[in-house]
Order: structure tokens, then sequence, then C-alpha cells
């Protein structure tokens, strides 16, 4: 029997608004401490009224255009009941059958995910379970932040492609600049459900939802045990036959069962007698349409079409908003100097200046900055300059490295830098040759075993002739020199 996972995603956005969902609260009260960002509203206390967030509104239309949904011009919101610590009303105002975005679709690796609704909701609070008083403390801070949901139909077939589903719409997000879209920190969450189907058959079977996936890694680690653990009821002839809600532990690595999932009929919704119902003019959404920025769809095309990247750093380039923005500079930069100096050549191809900007981006700048570029202190145009030095050879990779450090940490000029450190790369024989004899002298085992037939041992001592000219050395004089004077 050939089993085929049917995957769909849950994904909750929380909105970066200055103020509530519903009420003018502080919506930054995640980072305030507890219970300071509060007032009567979204403490639920009673005869208090919703005045729902325009700001959040127009966002959730904003993405709902970027999700290439449908927007009906009439919507609402509904009451969901349900009873739990963190909701002090006794229900969330969501949306039911209303939604603000419905049949959208997003491209994932070439293949079409569709949306099948995306609606605005107000977020409950945080429980915070603490071990040393053995209670539990409920922080209002969050009750009431703006939060999106976004339901993908179960188009997705396997734990990748739900995991760069996930990265995708953090990318769109943040383009948008509507969320941080930070999983570490709960702005972007995600349950997935999944079930098992016979291959070709069209049926779709009992679901399981995945609760607490609070990574990427979670969302494909828990799938992927998930899928097995199925496949195994499959062959025990005992096929899950009812919906039901496991979590996930990232500890143990495993799905454990939690509840029969509720159906919307055990939720009571009803429209919110509070709110009247939200009218559009095609003119507004309209108006909204045309603010959208480019997409990360659309900008890994034109970093590949424009600046030669490959279509793999052209993706890794535009995950990220500010790094995107930040290569989008040096580019310019870099092909302005290009353009400056003579004909193209071989060893100048844009392809290959594209390439190593990529590799240093990706590699070597984005690991040191953490995230953090908006305190980076390394200009765009010193950056560009610092590949262009590369490029031409007048600093050695190794050097690069401590050049780019060096940049970070005082922010000058790297040719001011490879100046002051004495960092240039030389191809002087006569320099070199003395370190060569050096090395030599010091690594007699090596040199044996590189006389004896042994070619990669012209590794190591490459290796100790670049550590000795803290990077200096032209590799490839280097090398050329070391095997002449090893076989003198
Ligand atoms: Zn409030």
């Amino acid at each position: 029997m050939n089993l085929k996972p049917v995957i769909g995603l849950e994904i909750h956005v929380q909105l970066k608004t200055n103020s509530k969902m519903f009420c003018a609260c502080d919506n930054s009260g995640e980072e305030k401490p507890i219970n300071t960002t509060v007032c009567p509203v979204c403490l639920g206390h009673p005869g208090t009224l919703p005045v729902p967030n325009k700001t959040a509104i127009e966002w959730a239309i904003f993405s709902a255009l970027a999700l290439s949904c449908e927007i009906p011009l009439e919507s609402k919101f509904d009451r969901k009941h349900y009873f739990y610590p963190d909701l002090p009303k006794g229900y969330q105002i969501s949306q039911y059958d209303e939604p603000f975005g419905k049949n959208g679709f997003l491209f994932i690796e070439d293949k079409k995910i569709r949306i099948n609704r995306l609606h605005l909701e107000e977020d409950a609070a945080k429980l915070l379970h603490s071990k040393v008083q053995g209670c539990t403390i409920i922080d209002f801070n969050r009750a009431g932040t703006p939060l999106m949901e976004i339901v993908t139909e179960p188009d997705i077939e396997s734990p990748e492609t739900a995991g760069n589903t996930l990265r995708e719409l953090r990318a769109i997000m943040r383009s948008l600049q509507v969320s941080e879209a930070d999983m570490e920190k709960g702005h972007l969450r995600c349950d997935a459900n999944i079930s098992l189907k016979k291959e070709g058959s069209r049926v779709l079977n009992p679901k399981i939802e995945i609760k607490n996936l609070n990574s990427f890694r979670a969302v494909e680690r828990a799938l992927n045990y998930e899928i097995k653990r199925q496949e195994q009821l499959w062959k025990d002839g005992k096929a899950p036959s009812h919906q039901s809600t496991r979590g996930w532990n990232d500890e143990r690595g495993i799905t454990e069962e939690q509840r029969e999932k509720e159906s919307a009929h055990d939720y009571r919704y009803f429209p919110e007698p509070d709110i009247p119902p939200i009218k559009f003019k095609i003119a507004d959404i309209r108006a909204i349409k045309k603010t959208l920025p480019e997409l990360p769809k659309q900008k890994r095309e034109r970093f590949h079409k424009q600046y030669e990247f490959s279509i793999s750093d052209a993706n890794l380039l535009t995950r990220d908003y500010a790094l995107a923005d930040y290569a989008e500079k040096v580019m310019s930069e870099l092909l302005a100097w290009m353009e400056s100096i003579e004909q193209e050549s071989e060893e100048n191809s844009g392809q290959r200046l594209a390439k190593l900007a990529a590799n240093w981006l990706i590699n070597n700048l984005a690991p040191l900055v953490k995230n953090d570029w908006k305190t980076l202190s390394v200009s765009p145009e010193n950056f560009a300059e610092f590949v262009s030095l590369i490029l031409e050879g007048k600093i050695s990779s190794r050097a690069g490295q401590t050049v780019l450090q060096k940049m970070l940490l005082t922010g000058t000029d790297p040719v001011d830098i490879i100046q002051t450190e004495n960092l240039a790369q030389t191809h002087d024989e006569g320099e070199l040759a003395e370190v060569v004899s050096k090395v030599i002298a010091e690594n007699q085992k090596v040199v044996s075993d590189f006389r004896a037939g042994k070619t990669n041992a012209v590794k190591p001592l490459i290796g100790a002739i670049m550590k000795k000219t803290k990077g200096r050395a032209n590799p490839k004089v280097a090398e050329e020199l070391l095997k002449k004077m090893i076989s003198e």
C-alpha cells in the first residue's frame, strides 16, 4: 500500500499595530512588565464595548491581497465561545463565515498552495506556569493583540514543503511590514493537520491536528514523526477514524494525544452584536492594492535577473527583508564600480561578482550580524568596496575574514584596515620564499609524504604559509613556489 501525506496549515500572525485589536491599549505589552498594558475592554469587564482597530483591518486586507485572496465587500466579526483561563470574556472575537479574505494562493517550489481564508481575531492572554510557586500566572498584556489567521487547503505533500510554506509566509509578512513574524517570539505560530491517503485516491481521511510547533524545524520534525506513526496505524489496520488533536513534544521528539478535535458547532459561533458589519468600497480595496510592495517571489526573480544571483542565493538573500535591502544596496555599488573599471572579462563577470558578494553576505556577514541590521556599523558602500578588494585579489579570503571582523568593530573603510593591519595580499616571490622555506623546514614529515606522492599533503603546508603570513600570501603563487621548492 502506497500512502501519501495530505498536509494543511493554520498559521497565526501577530500584527505589530500600535494599539490592540479592540481597545486603545499599547500593543507592545509582551516587552513590558506583566499586566501593565491592560484596560477594562481587554480584561473582558462586563459592559465594555469593543472598537475595531482600523489599521489592523487594513493590514488584514493588505495581507489577503498579497496572498491573491478575493476580498468580500462585506465582512463581520463573530463570537467564538470556549472557556479557558486566558480568555476572560469566555469567548474570543473572531470571524466565522465572512472572513476578510478567501480563495487565495501562493506558490511554493512552483506548486500552487491554495489559501482557504484569512481572518482577523484577538489573541488570548498568556499563561505563565510557575514551577517554583506551583501556580499559574495570567499575563493579560497579550490579550487583545490583533491576530491574523491564515488557513491553507490540504495541498501540501511533504514536511519540507510545509516548512517552506511557513518560511514564505514569514517573508511575505516581513515584506509587508505588518509583523516581525518571529516564530521563536510567538509572532508567527503554526498548527499543522495531516492525514494519509492511498496514492491516487481523492478521499480525505480524518486529520490529526498537531499543536505546539514553535519553530520551522519543529514543524518538519513533527510532520515526519506523524507520517511514520500514521503509516504504522494503517499497516495495523487501525487508521485514524476520527479527527483529534496531538501536541508536539520537542524534547522527546514525539506527538502526544491531547483531545478529540472540536468542530465548529462546539464553539456556538454567533455574530458579534457590538460590532456592525465592516463594508468596503471597491475603490478602497484598489487603493490598498496599489500600495502593495514587491513580494518575496517577485524580488527573488528580480535578484536573479538583475544582479545575476543564482536561484538558491536569490532565495536565501530575500528570506530576510533587511538582508535583501542591504544586498541590493551593495550590488548597486558593485555594479557602478564594475562599470567604472574596464570591460567585463571572464575574471570580472557579473555572475562571478554576484556569487562572491552573495557568499560573503550569506555565509560571513549575516551570521555575524545575527539579524540586527539596524545597528550594523558597516555601510553598504564599505561592504561593496570590501567585496571588490577580494574580487581583485588585493586581499585573500582568509585575510578577508579578519578585515570584515575589524570593519564590524570599527565601522572603518576596508582599505584603511588593510593598510594599518598590513593585510594586503602579496604575490612577491622573494618575500614568500622566506616563509615557504621555514614551513618546509618545520614540516618535514608532511613534505616527505608529499614527495612520496600524497598530493593532498600540500593543503596543510599552504595552510601553514597562510597562517604565517596572516593570510597575506596569494594562495596560487604560494602553492607554485612551494611545489617548486620541495622538488628542488
Ligand atoms: Zn485594553
